[in-house]
């Protein structure tokens, strides 16, 4: 989930954290962590504002490919799931910010987090 500085979570309703899929059946603990500014991938500077609070929820794709260790699928199918469902959504942008948030995710989480069940309240 991100959350402004204001406390209001930018991406309600629940979706896959992953690739924005409506359905997410997972949820992974993670610790919070600072989202790092557009592009700047290894570098330390960090958007003020916007940060990953609590778990990241998966569908049964991004699961799969997280369980598995596939970075690099997980981001192909994210961007696929993303340019599909937003159009006007550049690829290459597309591409870089799932980038981005994948390794704030890959960072911030143990190479065995456990997943748990996710249900919508
Ligand atoms: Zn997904």
């Amino acid at each position: 989930m991100v959350i402004g500085l204001d406390g209001r979570d930018l991406e309600a309703p629940s979706v896959c954290d992953f690739c924005s899929d409506p359905d997410p059946l997972w949820s992974y603990p993670c610790p919070d962590f600072p989202l790092f500014s557009f592009g700047m991938v290894g570098k330390s500077t960090i958007t003020p504002g916007y940060s990953s609070v609590g778990p990241w929820l998966a569908c049964a794709p991004c699961s799969f490919f997280i369980d598995a260790h596939m970075w690099n699928e997980l981001r192909e199918h994210a961007v696929r799931t993303y340019t599909g469902r937003y159009p006007g959504l550049v690829g290459t942008i597309a591409a870089s910010m799932i980038k981005v948030s994948h390794y704030g995710f890959r960072e911030a989480v143990a190479d065995d987090v456990i997943k748990e069940p996710w249900e919508d309240t």
